[in-house]
């Protein structure tokens, strides 16, 4: 008799942007008129960036030939594109890593969640909350976060971010946790983390042996010089520390898939006795038996985000989306709203009016305004009370959904 993983009955009802989805349509169905705007999954509009476009057609016709045609390249990625992150990504920042410790992926979301089964099923793991979900859900197909009570995890331990506390988490109190998830610029808070506030991090993660899972996703979008890029700025994170990056949102290759994971050598987890193992050496061996590689021509793309053009062309794009942030950040504080990031992240994290749910928010202004945001506490407990918005947008988009906003706001 074939068994289900009972784990997977464990997760909470559908994904986060499944549910919204479905209230959308069921909107759409009694509005079939109705022209609705989305500032609310996590998606770009922009398209690709003329040198990444061109160097997937020389790709494409490299491969067409029998001299230029590459099949199984290898697990952890051609070393054209791992020497051009070392040297574009990291070495201007003074960070120096071998560059078998750069795993090229196909986008952060598979690492994060592949990653955690390299450790043991009791770890206790700590994530910021709100957060992205895959971390938590992840863990939880595995059997390692306990049961669902009241909108939470049992053995997961929850650091809110909020308003309260400025969107600084505290380090755990009590049991310390193995396993901690950070993620900066945040994803949905829009916020960053100082240096000085990540160092507090690291030196916890080194004081109880404890591992940072650190998503960089979002580090492209950092205007201010004093932020950390990486987690890697701050001195003994090589020892405590794996870090994801992402193409998705720094050249729109949501659509392409390219990233790529920091497993630093120095980095070890303990068996029972005592023996201290690589994850560098156990996250290869892992690529190598479950995964076969992204694409050549993913690879060849994103190789071409760090030429001249290609650097300035995916800047203009990032600028274009901070731009919307900065609009949307002016427009809804000027309406009397209280709102978060949108400053080095492409995110608004707004505070509900009143008091209201999450969710009552977003179907207010689903039908008041037409306009879609994603209700917080689908990112965890302390997001209730907030919705996030996206800055991924296109202007013409983002500037009707703010007037719609307004005039929404303005008849209450
Ligand atoms: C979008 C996103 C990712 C990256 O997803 P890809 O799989 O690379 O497209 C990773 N982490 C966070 C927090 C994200 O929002």
């Amino acid at each position: 008799m074939a068994l289900v993983n009972i784990h997977f009955l464990n997760l909470q009802q559908n994904y986060l942007f499944a549910d919204i989805a479905k209230k959308v349509n069921a909107f759409k169905v009694m509005h079939p008129k109705a022209d609705v705007i989305s500032l609310g999954i996590g998606d770009v509009t922009q398209p690709l960036a003329p040198a990444v476009v061109e160097a997937m057609h020389k790709a494409a016709n490299e491969m067409a030939t029998a001299e230029g045609f590459h099949g199984y390249g290898p697990e952890q990625g051609y070393d054209f594109l791992r020497e051009a992150i070392l040297k574009n990504d990291f070495l201007p920042r003074g960070i120096h890593l071998d560059i078998d410790e750069v795993f090229i992926n196909d986008g952060a979301k598979s690492d994060t969640g592949n990653f955690q089964e390299l450790l043991h099923w009791d770890n206790f793991i700590g994530v910021t909350d709100p957060i992205y979900p895959v971390y938590i859900d992840s863990n939880v197909m595995i059997g390692r976060c306990g049961i669902y009570q009241g909108g939470r995890w049992t053995n997961v331990r929850y650091l809110p971010t909020t308003a309260e506390n400025g969107f600084i988490p505290e380090l755990p109190k009590g049991r310390p946790v193995d396993v901690i998830y950070l993620c900066y610029p945040n994803n949905p808070t829009g916020t960053v983390i100082t240096k000085q506030e990540l160092r507090k991090w690291v030196n916890y993660a080194l004081k109880n042996d404890a591992l940072i899972l650190y998503d960089a996703a979002y580090q492209a979008y950092i205007r201010d010089p004093e932020i950390p890029h990486s987690i890697y700025e701050i001195r003994g994170a090589r020892k405590c520390a794996v870090e994801f990056h992402s193409f998705s949102k720094t050249a729109g290759f949501t659509g392409v898939r390219c990233g790529y994971t920091i497993v630093p050598k120095d980095v070890s987890v303990s068996t029972f006795e005592g023996e201290r193992i690589p994850l560098n050496q156990l996250w290869l061996r892992r690529q190598c038996t479950k995964f076969n590689g992204t694409s050549y021509i993913s690879q060849r793309a994103a190789e071409a985000i760090f030429t001249p053009e290609g650097k300035q062309q995916i800047q203009a794009t990032i600028d274009y989306y901070m731009d919307n942030a900065h609009r949307m950040l002016t427009k809804l504080r000027a309406l009397g709203y209280e709102v978060y990031g949108g400053k080095n992240a492409p995110y608004i994290w707004m505070r509900t009016p009143d008091g209201m749910g999450s969710w009552q928010f977003f179907e207010a202004m689903l039908y008041g305004a037409n306009v879609v945001c994603t209700p917080g506490v689908g990112f965890g407990p302390s997001g209730e009370g907030y919705v996030r918005f996206t800055a991924f947008g296109s202007h013409e988009k983002t500037e009707e959904a703010l007037t719609r906003i307004e005039n929404w706001t303005k008849k209450h």
